[in-house]
C-alpha cells in the first residue's frame, strides 16, 4: 500500500480535531519555549550576529527543526498569520546560521568547528541534519514555503561529499536515513538515496554495539534492542529504503523485529522502551508499570513503524498497534490544553509525575507537535485497486487513483461512541473502498445508502468494491464493549492483572477520582464494568474533552480485606472510576494505575 500525498487527508474536527487544536496551541507556545531554551540565541551565535555563550545541549537544533516541521504541516492544515510570522523568524535564523559550505549545526559551529564529523557515535550531527531535511520538506509541502529547501539541499550535498568514502559514516542516532530518503523523494536526487543506503548498510560492524544498533547488519536484525527511539527510527529508515530499493532481506528483518516489538516489548498503551537506564528496550516481557520509561518519542516511533508495516501487506494488526500508540501512549504525552508534556509515560504512578512545559533535552514536545500536525498520514493508504481507511476520524480525503480523483468525507463519534459515516464526494467509477473492522469493535454493521451490507464477521480489512458515485454514504455502527485485557503470562509485572479498554482507549484510575489508595485495589473479574457517559471527570481541568466517557468498575478495596475473614469481602467492595489514559495527570499530580489485580490484595 502507498502513503497518500501530503495534504491528501485533512482532519476536520471531532476528537482529533480537538487534539490538533491543542497541538496548534503547543506549537505557538513552543516558539517561546525555544527562545527561552536558547535555540534562537545559539543559531545567532552560529551566524555571528550576537556574542555570548552557547546555551543549549548539543542536540538543541533538532528541537527547533522538529518545531519547524510541525509548523509546516500545521500551516498546510490551516493557515495562520501568527504562526507564519513565527516560522518566518526561525527560517531567517537558519538561513543566516548556515556555513558557507552548507554545514549547519549551531553546537559544532559555535563550540568547536574542528570537531565537525569527529564524533559520529555521540554527536548527533547527522541526526540533527535529518530533522532539518524533514523540516524543509514539511515547510514546502505543507506551508508552500520553499525557503528551507536550498538550505537542506546544500547541507545534503555537503554530506554526500564528506562521506564519499564508503568506509566512513553512520550516525549513532538514526534519523538521517529516513530523512535522506524523504529528501530524495522530494527532489529526485539519487545521491541522497545512495548515501541513505550507505549509512544503513554501514551498520553492523559491531564496534558501537547493540545500544546503537551496530551489532548486526540491518538485514540480519531480528530483535528490537538498545535505545528505543534510535531502533524505531532506524526501522523506519530501513523500510523507506526497502520501498525505493526492494531487497527481501530488509523486509524479512523488519518482520522479525516487528514481531519482537509487538509480541514481547510493547506496553498495552502502545508505548515501548521499558528501561530508564539508557532509554532502552527491556528484555523480552520486561514491562514494568511503575518503572516504565516509555518515552513519548518512542510511542511516536511505534506509530511510525506500524504505519510502515501496515503498508507492507495491509496487516490489520499493524493498524491496531498504530491506533493503540496514537490514542494512548503517544497522546498521553500532551496535556489536554496543549501547554505541557510528558517525556516518560509510566502505567502506574504514586503521584510523583509532573507534566512540564519543556525539557532540557526537548525532543518529545516538538515530536508530539509534528505528529499531531501530520496525523492525516496515518488515516488512509491507497493501492492500484482503491483506498484503505485505517483510522476512523473526522476528515476529508482527496487523492487520485489510476482511474481518476477520489474524495471522501468521514465523520465519527469515536472514540466515545462507535458510529462513523463515510461519504463519497468524488469518484471515478469502480474501485475498492476498504474499511477496517477494529479488533475492539463488539459488532460491526455497515449500511450503504440506508441498506444493510453483508460483510465478513472477523476483525480486519473489509473491502467493498463497486461503482462508487458521489453522494454514496456508508454508515458504520460498532459496539464498544468494555474489554478486559490481560498481558502475556510471561510479563511478571502484570501477571494476574486486568486492564480495561473501550474502543481504542485504554483506561486508568486516578487518585483524584477515587478516595483511598489505588494500589491495593483488585478488580473483580465477575463484576460488571459500566460506561459512564458525559462525566465531568475528564473535563473538570479543562473543557476540552467534556463529552468523554469514563468507566465505573467494581473493585475490592484491599485495605479492608481480611485474609482471616474472606466473607467480609462484600463489605469491602467499592466502585473505581476510570478515565482514558491519555487524559491522566491533567488535574495535578495524582496516583494512577492501568493494571489491576484480579484477586483481592492487602490483608
Ligand atoms: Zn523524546
Amino acid at each position: 500500500l502507498h502513503a497518500l500525498e501530503p495534504g491528501a487527508v485533512r482532519i476536520t474536527g471531532g476528537f482529533w480535531g480537538e487534539r490538533q487544536a491543542a497541538g496548534l496551541a503547543a506549537i505557538k507556545n513552543g516558539y517561546a519555549r525555544l527562545e527561552e531554551a536558547g535555540n534562537f540565541h545559539d543559531l545567532q551565535l552560529a551566524a555571528g550576529t550576537v556574542e555570548g555563550v552557547f546555551r543549549g545541549p548539543f542536540v538543541i537544533d533538532s528541537d527547533l527543526h522538529k518545531w519547524v516541521e510541525a509548523a509546516g504541516w500545521q500551516l498546510g492544515n490551516d493557515d495562520d498569520a501568527e504562526l507564519r510570522a513565527m516560522v518566518d523568524h526561525v527560517v531567517r535564523l537558519l538561513v543566516a546560521a548556515q556555513a558557507g559550505d552548507g554545514y549547519l549545526n549551531s553546537f559544532i559551529q559555535v563550540t568547536d568547528p574542528e570537531a565537525r564529523w569527529q564524533n559520529l557515535r555521540e554527536g548527533h550531527e547527522l541526526y540533527c541534519a535529518g530533522h532539518l531535511f524533514e523540516a524543509a520538506i514539511a515547510l514546502r509541502d505543507g506551508a508552500g514555503d520553499h525557503r528551507l529547501m536550498p538550505v537542506a539541499e546544500r547541507f545534503a550535498n555537503l554530506i554526500v561529499r564528506d562521506f564519499a568514502d564508503p568506509s566512513t559514516g553512520r550516525c549513532g542516532h538514526p534519523e538521517i536515513e529516513l530523512a535522506l530518503v524523504a529528501l530524495h523523494r522530494a527532489t529526485g536526487e539519487v545521491a541522497y538515496l545512495d548515501i541513505a543506503e550507505r549509512f544503513l548498510r554501514r551498520r553492523g560492524g559491531g564496534e558501537w554495539g547493540a545500544y546503537y544498533q551496530d551489532h548486526v547488519p540491518v538485514d540480519q536484525a531480528s530483535e528490537m534492542v538498545g535505545h528505543a527511539v534510535r531502533q524505531l527510527y532506524l526501522c523506519a529508515g530501513v523500510y523507506d529504503l526497502y520501498v525505493e530499493r526492494p531487497d527481501p532481506g530488509l523486509l524479512e528483518a523488519l518482520r522479525r523485529q516487528w514481531r519482537d516489538l509487538v509480541e514481547r516489548k510493547l506496553y498495552v498503551t502502545g508505548g515501548t522502551g521499558a528501561r530508564h537506564e539508557g532509554e532502552t528496550f527491556g528484555d523480552p516481557y520486561e514491562l514494568p508499570s511503575d518503572r516504565a520509561y516509555a518515552e513519548t518519542c518512542a510511542a511516536v516511533g511505534v506509530a511510525m513503524m506500524a504505519q510502515r508495516m501496515l503498508r507492507v501487506d495491509g496487516d490489520p494488526l499493524a493498524a491496531e498497534v498504530m491506533e493503540r500508540a496514537l490514542y494512548n501512549g503517544f497522546l498521553a504525552g500532551l496535556s489536554l490544553d496543549g501547554s505541557k508534556f510528558f517525556y516518560v509515560n509510566p502505567l502506574s504512578s504514586r503521584g510523583e509525575e509532573r507534566r512540564s512545559p519543556w525539557y532540557r533535552v526537548g525532543c518529545c514536545p516538538p515530536n508530539v507537535m509534528r505528529t499531531l500536525a501530520a496525523l492525516g498520514r496515518y488515516v488512509a493508504t491507497r493501492n492500484d485497486d482503491g483506498i484503505q481507511l485505517h483510522l476512523y476520524v473526522d476528515a476529508e480525503v482527496r487523492t487520485a487513483l489510476a482511474a481518476g480523483d477520489v474524495g471522501l468525507r468521514m465523520t465519527t463519534a469515536l472514540p466515545w461512541d462507535g458510529a462513523a459515516r463515510v461519504e463519497v464526494t468524488r469518484s471515478p467509477g469502480e474501485w475498492t473502498l476498504t474499511l477496517r473492522r477494529p479488533a475492539w469493535a463488539g459488532s460491526f454493521e455497515v449500511s450503504l445508502n440506508g441498506g444493510g451490507l453483508s460483510l465478513p464477521g472477523e476483525a480486519g480489512s473489509v473491502p467493498i468494491r463497486r461503482r462508487w458515485e458521489a453522494g454514496d454514504v456508508l454508515d458504520v455502527s460498532m459496539a464498544l464493549p468494555v474489554l478486559r485485557l490481560r498481558s502475556h503470562p510471561a510479563v511478571d509485572a502484570t501477571r494476574g492483572c486486568v486492564a480495561l479498554q473501550r474502543g481504542p482507549l485504554v483506561y486508568c484510575a486516578e487518585g483524584v477520582d477515587n478516595s483511598g489508595s489505588l494500589h491495593d485495589l483488585g478488580v473483580d473479574p465477575g463484576a460488571p464494568v459500566r460506561a459512564v457517559e458525559g462525566t465531568p471527570a475528564i473535563g473538570s481541568a479543562t473543557d476540552l474533552v467534556t463529552d468523554g466517557t469514563a468507566l465505573g468498575a467494581e473493585a475490592w478495596a484491599g485495605d479492608l480485606y481480611r485474609a482471616d475473614a474472606p466473607d467480609e469481602l462484600e463489605g469491602a467492595r467499592r466502585e473505581v472510576r476510570l478515565v482514558p489514559y491519555f487524559a491522566w495527570n491533567n488535574r495535578g499530580p495524582t496516583d494512577m494505575r492501568v493494571w489491576f489485580p484480579e484477586t483481592p490484595v492487602g490483608g
